[in-house]
């Protein structure tokens, strides 16, 4: 064959689906060129296999030499490519600004359906089967069955209806417990065929009147919206002013429009009231997005939405790559999550993909929040994004009355016994608490530790109780009698003194287990519930403790940010931050961000319905930033003093960073590594260093996890151009990297432990 049976587009950009860096040149063989288009699957070879493959477009003629090498693609997998053009652009981006492997970056955001090279299967006909409760459905007398009323229960907090595929994922084993339920005669079954766009006469609980500020909210959105073109929206509102319903009006005038829309939430099965909202509104037009669908469930859902039988996606942060058709709006709600940003593999950060999908879709993107993200909210003052607000609460509700529980001054008062801490609810606290439960209300304690007491500490030898795998205290769980290890999991029964000395052991740290036991001691007649990732362990315990709260049939709840999340229980007047410290001398930049952020989240469950709320916040050290400004309802004063704050230190959002993490079983090799690496970093290293820095290498604040030592590198800079050279020097050494040690680049982390 000659170079002149070439043509200009003869030649193909490939990205295989295999952990190599950079895009691949195919030639095209005739009969397949008509068929291909951007995404396409396509199968080709790479070294003695055949593997999958994505066509990327057109790539450059390359030289003679390397023409006469080309091999040819082999074969097409499927008519219609299965990412839309945009999300193929994304995965182009995503894939070079976190330093990803493009073929695998395209696979990480299929269905793992389409992950194989494989054709695609044709889906059988679509029509969703809908459980919906009847009329009078009551979960509290099918105590004999805890599964159905686990299934039904489930049905009622996401409104009374919902499709059989989600409630089957929600809970295991649902759709023979549904099978039960219309046998009893509780829940009944309908069938639907799927239609384009909404669907007519769906049960939706729309509020009548939008509040003035909803309305002039809405309106700018839609002007936005009508417009077209890229258009990025801080919309930040206050805790209960309202944010779904825009959100909800948004989205239907893009549907009703013909268009699509993605949803970006933090956690669907900490927040089924949302979907629920999402549903009860657009029937089954919605499609849900979760971690805990099955491969089949999560193909189908693709399939409809790539056909645009589906137009809106709710889901949690894998969602942003989801194939949604002639996308026109973007939500992100809760913008401000830790839960967008992804820790392994991939570390993509979906609300930064969010504004840039929006970008290249050229769409609307709106950013919702109580507290927004120092990110984000740099972004607005900036004016690269346009920043609306909510200010009041809906039917001018009055925002919680906060107070503090200085426990500097409580402390003495209690009884001081030798092994364990004082009690923690505190005389004011337990008042509040008589009077809420005596009024037949509602209460949340919120405590971001698990376990009974946090840490054990030697009385003789001051040594605290490590994990033998891990740098880290193990906690001490007294349900259990046993000790764990919250980040390995590694767990064995209380030793009777410290192990190097034999000395008692102190029990210091309270967790929410121990809070549990002093409200159980103080208030014996109250119904007591504990949310946290030791008492529940499964969705249906979840969805079932979730529910059973929101139907009053509990009246306090104890946990950990699991409480904190954007429940709307109405019954809810009294929440306490039990001990508002913990979290503040993080080693992280964002140790004060964090914890305002939940704060101000948890405070804002109190007073959602009719009666007013209000908070107690307990702390040491009640002048700390945090909580200080949390207690003064003061987002501006906290965001000014820590962005102020990280300006002098260089830390994002005022620059860039990405942090170089080494693991391995072995320490010396690990750390030997990480000057390596961190050598060639710095001859990298722009001239004249223009603001860029390196810092490190040195052990992680965490310094073993799993047996594996950790060491750090952290390379920040004014822009991502700025640090790209250092990161492109260190991507080039990863070759000559033993396999024994991992090298982890995550760029823009979340956290630095
Ligand atoms: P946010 O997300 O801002 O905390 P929500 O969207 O959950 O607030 O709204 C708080 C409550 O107010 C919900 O129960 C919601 O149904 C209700 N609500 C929202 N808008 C209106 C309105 N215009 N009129 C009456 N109730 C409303
Ligand atoms: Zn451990």
């Amino acid at each position: 064959m000659t170079a002149s049976l070439f043509g200009p587009d003869e030649f193909a950009a490939v990205a295989v689906g295999r952990p190599v860096r950079g895009e691949f040149t195919y030639s095209i063989p005739a009969e397949l060129k008509p068929k291909l288009a951007p995404g396409l699957r396509v199968k080709v070879p790479f070294g003695r296999s055949t593997i999958l493959g994505f066509y990327l477009g057109p790539a450059p003629a390359p030289s003679d030499a390397v023409r006469k090498k080309l091999k040819p693609i082999t074969a097409t997998l499927e008519a219609e490519p299965a990412l839309t053009p945009d999300v193929v652009e994304l995965c182009r981006f995503a894939a070079q600004h976190y330093r990803y492997p493009l073929g695998e970056v395209l696979r990480a955001t299929l269905p793992p359906g389409l992950t194989k090279a494989q054709e695609e299967k044709q889906s059988r006909a679509e029509v969703v089967h809908f459980a919906i409760a009847e009329d009078g459905a009551d979960p509290s007398t099918l105590t004999r069955a805890p599964a159905q009323q686990a299934a039904l229960s489930y049905l009622l907090a996401v409104g009374g209806r919902a499709n059989v595929d989600e409630v089957a994922h929600a809970i295991p084993g649902a759709r023979e417990h549904l099978r039960a339920l219309v046998k009893k005669g509780l829940v009944r079954i309908d069938t639907q065929a799927l239609v384009h766009g909404v669907v007519e006469g769906m049960g939706s609980a729309r509020p009548a009147k939008l509040t003035d500020e909803q309305a002039s909210v809405g309106a700018e959105l839609e002007v936005l919206l009508d417009a077209g073109g890229f258009a990025p929206v801080l919309l930040q509102g206050v805790t209960g002013s309202g944010k779904t319903e825009v959100y909800l009006r948004i989205v239907e005038r893009a549907l009703s429009a013909g268009h699509g829309a993605l949803i970006l939430v933090p956690e669907i099965a900490l927040t089924p009231q949302l979907v629920g909202r999402f549903r009860s509104r657009f029937g089954p037009s919605v499609a849900v997005l979760h971690s805990a669908l099955t491969d089949t469930e999560r193909l189908r859902a693709w399939q409809r939405l790539r056909r645009g039988d589906v137009k809106v996606v709710v889901g949690v942060r894998s969602a942003i790559w989801a194939p949604v058709a002639d996308l026109r709006v973007i939500v992100v709600d809760e913008e401000h999550d830790p839960s967008f940003k992804q820790d392994e593999k991939l570390r993509y950060q979906a609300r930064d993909l969010a504004v840039m999908r929006a970008r290249q879709a050229k769409c609307l993107v709106v950013l919702g929040s109580a507290t927004p993200s120092l990110e984000t909210l740099e972004n607005a003052r900036k004016g690269r994004y346009r920043h609306l607000k909510l200010t009041r609460r809906v039917d001018d509700r009055p925002m919680p009355a906060l107070h503090l529980v200085d426990l500097r001054l409580e402390r003495p008062k209690t009884v001081e016994t030798r092994d364990t801490e004082p009690p923690l609810l505190s005389e004011p606290l337990k008042q509040a608490m008589r009077e809420t439960l005596e009024k037949g209300q509602q209460i949340i304690l919120f405590l971001n530790r698990r376990g009974h007491a946090t840490f054990l500490t030697c009385e003789v030898c001051g040594q605290n109780l490590k994990c033998s795998e891990c740098d880290v205290c193990l906690t001490y769980y007294r349900a259990s009698g046993r000790v764990q290890c919250n980040y390995c999991g590694r767990a064995h029964p209380l030793p009777k003194g410290c192990p190097e000395c034999d000395g008692p052991l102190l029990q210091l740290g309270v967790g929410t287990e121990r809070i549990e036991a002093e409200v159980a001691e103080a208030f014996p007649q109250a119904r007591l519930g504990r949310l946290d990732r030791d008492a529940v362990t499964t969705n249906e315990r979840l969805t079932d403790l979730l529910s059973s709260f929101a139907r009053r049939e509990l009246d306090v709840l104890v946990g950990t940010q699991m409480v904190a999340k954007g429940h709307d229980f109405p019954g809810v007047t009294l929440v306490a931050v039990v001990l508002a410290d913990t979290a503040l001398s993080l080693p992280d930049f964002r140790a004060a961000e964090r914890p305002f952020h939940l704060l101000t989240q948890v405070a804002g469950r109190a007073g959602r319905g009719a009666d007013a709320g209000r908070v107690i916040v307990q702390a040491y050290n009640p002048d700390a930033l945090p909580i200080a400004a949390m207690l003064k309802n003061d987002f501006e004063g906290f965001s000014d003093a820590e962005l102020a704050r990280r300006r002098s230190l260089q830390w994002p959002p005022t620059s860039r960073m990405a942090s170089i993490r080494f693991e391995s079983d072995n320490a010396e090799l690990c750390a030997r590594t990480a000057q390596q690496l961190a050598a060639v970093a710095a001859r990298a290293m722009p001239p004249s260093s223009h603001g860029v820095r390196l810092l490190g290498p040195a052990p992680a604040p965490i310094s073993r996890i799993k047996g594996k030592t950790r060491w750090q590198l952290v390379v920040k800079g004014p822009t991502h151009a700025a640090i790209a050279g250092p990161l492109d020097a260190i991507e080039r050494a990863l070759d000559e990297v033993s396999s024994t040690v991992k090298v982890i680049i995550d760029v823009d982390p979340g956290a630095m432990l």
